[in-house]
């Protein structure tokens, strides 16, 4: 079974692993004052509490020119051991070095007393999790519009050798103007040249991996992004993740035994499932590779040449 010390767990519509007696890291986080002063001078007015994680509390800063962007706060206070410190300084390193449209884009990096932040482009509209809860289940032609802007966040990455290994709906994020942005590269790793693979157990239940259950011996690459794929992909059409369960231990046993399938009741084509079957395949190596998904027949299909902020609330009329 999956050592959870590693885990981080994390989307809070999503199972659980068991309530844990430690606090999270983010509750050592108190509200920064209302002007953070950056040790070169510069003023941000701190503004609305957008949201937690485990591990950062998430606030709207304004600049001196008016400019609204999202601060994500750590405590210094939980950063005291090595292990922390290195990870947040690798998210940040990871973040740091990417730009593209469809990335949560990285603005600056500064400290005062008691926090660190890490200010973000602002997304104003909340995450594809939000989006999937009300709306309940998305139609083919927006999953479609949504799916391409993933897989072509997620080619950069990987061009880069960058694996996220924390996709979720929960994780990617609206801008102002409806389009999707990946974020919170908190778990992200980047893979030296070579055939090297990765050994520590992260992840989120719902998202994971079976070769990341594997432990150990077997090792994870750039495919448990391309597993995660699948689980969104299923999740927007479908209303909720393949392997879902309240059992924790459930989920990894389904996920293990790619034990799940397409309710009667629910419209999916044909072409989306034979895509949510290769993305979900057992074997890594039998999953498409980020380029290759682009060029399945359900990609062929229609798709909405905008998104407007009314996709938040209900089904588009034309799509
Ligand atoms: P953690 O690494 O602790 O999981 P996240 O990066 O997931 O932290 O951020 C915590 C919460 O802050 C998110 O769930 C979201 O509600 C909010 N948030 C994060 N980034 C942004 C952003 N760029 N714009 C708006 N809200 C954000």
């Amino acid at each position: 079974a999956a050592a959870t010390a590693t885990r981080r767990v994390r989307d809070g519509a999503e199972a659980k692993e068991k309530p844990k007696k430690k606090e999270k890291l983010s509750s050592l986080c108190k509200t920064p004052p209302s002007i953070v002063r950056t040790r070169n001078g510069r003023d941000y007015q701190r503004g609305l509490f957008l949201g937690e994680g485990g591990f950062a509390r998430c606030f709207q800063m304004k600049d001196s020119s008016g400019q609204i962007f999202a601060a994500k706060t750590v405590a210094k206070a939980s950063i005291k051991n090595e292990k922390t410190k290195t990870k947040l300084l690798s998210e940040i390193k990871i973040h740091k070095s990417l730009k593209h449209p469809n990335i949560v884009n990285f603005i600056d990096c500064f400290e005062d007393d008691v926090n660190v932040y890490i200010l973000l482009e602002i997304c104003p509209h909340q995450s594809l999790m939000e989006l999937l809860k009300t709306r309940k289940v998305l139609t083919e032609p927006e999953t479609r519009f949504f799916m391409t802007q993933v897989v072509g966040a997620i080619k950069y990455l990987h061009g880069r050798r960058v694996i996220h290994r924390d996709l979720k709906l929960g994780n990617i994020f609206f801008d102002p103007n409806m389009n999707l942005k990946i974020g919170d590269f908190g778990l992200a790793s980047v893979l030296p040249a070579g055939d090297s693979r990765k050994y520590t157990i992260c992840g989120t239940p719902n998202y994971i991996a079976p070769e990341v259950l594997g432990g150990k011996t077997t090792g994870h690459s750039f495919e448990v992004d391309i597993w995660a794929i699948g689980v969104m992909m299923y999740a927007l059409l479908v209303g909720k993740p393949p392997f879902q369960s309240r059992d924790v231990q459930v989920i990894y046993e389904r996920i293990k035994n790619i034990d799940f399938a397409f309710p009667p009741d629910k419209e999916v084509s044909p072409e989306a499932k034979a895509l949510i079957k290769d993305l979900l395949s057992l074997n890594p190596l039998h999953r498409p590779t980020i380029d290759e998904i682009l060029q399945y027949d359900w990609f062929k299909g229609p798709i909405p040449s905008t998104i407007t902020p009314e996709t938040l609330v209900g089904k588009p009329r034309n799509v």
